[in-house]
């Protein structure tokens, strides 16, 4: 019988995709979904209750975020989250001197892709040059910025690789120039200390909250024009009845998150094992200065990533490659591109991410499993 007709335990290594949801969160989230289903604009008890579930919720996210709780602006998603920071920033400073805005080439599209509305309101869009493991140095930032810059995009750690920018001396550079800055956080919330910035994205499903929910920190004194009109819901910022039992599932996520302080340990230690296991069949690690615990972006050279994902599912490992999948294959990552790597190596990248509940054992039968898949595409080839 072929290895692959094997049954096997599925091995779930695609947690920068989406996490599963916590059992607790789930539990919390119940009666949200069921017989506490008042709207929390209205005035009886039941509704207040909504409210007050809502608020706790605003509470923990910003003791988590280190902001004020009438900062934090709930989306639908860390996408809305990102467009209401781009798309809402750009259209509340409309004509005004400041006509430039810069977007590191790293961000994920639900930044870049708000490039051809931003150039249709008049500004000049630029994107900023990353280094090969798509952080972005701040000199790139200090080269490119003026007085004509109204925002500045660059996310706090990159999605595909994992490499972690110096967001803090971001920060500075763009304060310095009386410029915005918006941080994506949606990777590194729950895992690392929450960079300082004027807008901040974050979203519920990367830390083991449920999908659908996300929140836009917006720092005092900023207004980003609203996106989605309607009430006044959010301090007017996003119209729409709040997603009760995606916010408290929320705010159940965060604080677990925040009383699980050796949560990035643990799990780069699974991480690291795993890439152990891995050296004996030379995979290329791509090198970061500073990576998220749970990342191990690798590729094995002559072995396209298509192949490998679809061999690793048979086996039972679900691992990613982190760029956009269209018309069934998968198209070199704009990330790797723009990180100057050449379309050959990028279409071999593999994403493999750990979560919390992967356990050690996990992280070694993924690596025999990737053995195995690198070991079988090989002699596939050799028949070729
Ligand atoms: N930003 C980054 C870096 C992400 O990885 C993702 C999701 O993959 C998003 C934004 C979008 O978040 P959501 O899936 O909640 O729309």
């Amino acid at each position: 019988m072929s290895e692959y007709n094997q049954p096997v335990s599925r091995i779930y290594l695609d947690h920068a995709a989406t996490t599963p949801l916590d059992p607790v969160v789930r539990q919390a989230m119940l009666p949200w979904l069921a017989e506490r289903f008042h709207n929390p604009s209205s005035l009886y008890a039941g509704a207040r209750e909504a409210r007050m579930a809502i608020d706790d919720a605003r509470d923990t996210l910003a003791e988590a975020l280190g902001c004020l709780s009438g900062e934090i602006v709930f989306t639908s998603s860390g996408t809305e989250a990102a467009n209401l920071a781009m798309i809402g920033t750009a259209l509340a400073n409309r004509g005004g001197s400041r006509d430039r805005i810069l977007i590191s080439a790293a961000e994920h599209h639900c930044v870049i892709h708000t490039r051809p509305l931003l150039e249709s309101f008049g500004y000049r869009v630029e994107l900023l040059a990353i280094e090969s493991d798509a952080s972005l140095s701040p000199g790139a930032v200090e080269e490119a910025i003026g007085e004509d810059v109204l925002l500045v995009a660059a996310m706090h750690a990159n999605n595909e690789t994992g490499a972690i920018s110096d967001v803090a001396t971001i920060y500075e550079v763009v304060r310095s120039n009386g410029a915005l800055y918006f941080c994506d956080a949606v990777q590194t919330f729950g895992l690392l200390p929450t960079p300082s910035a004027d807008l901040i994205a974050v979203s519920a499903h990367k830390l083991y909250g449920p999908k659908g929910i996300g929140a836009l920190v917006v720092r005092a004194g900023i207004k980003p024009q609203p996106t989605i009109i309607g009430g006044g819901q959010e301090r007017e910022m996003r119209a729409g009845t709040e997603n009760v039992a995606g916010i408290v599932g929320f705010g159940t996520a965060v604080r677990l998150a925040m009383n699980d302080e050796d949560r990035g340990a643990r799990i780069s230690a699974t991480r690291d094992r795993f890439e152990a296991a891995l050296s004996s069949i030379s995979p290329v690690l791509t090198q970061c200065n500073f990576r998220l615990p749970g990342h191990s972006h690798i590729r094995f050279s002559g072995h396209d990533a298509e192949s490998m994902l679809i061999n690793l599912d048979l086996l039972g490992v679900d691992a990613g490659s982190g760029a956009a999948c269209s018309s069934g294959s998968i198209e070199p990552s704009h990330v790797l591109l723009a990180a100057g790597w050449p379309e050959s190596d990028a279409k071999e990248a593999l994403r493999f991410t750990f979560g919390k509940d992967t356990s050690l054992s996990d992280a070694e039968g993924a690596a025999s499993r990737v053995a195995q898949a690198v070991r079988r595409y090989s002699s596939a080839s050799a028949k070729a």
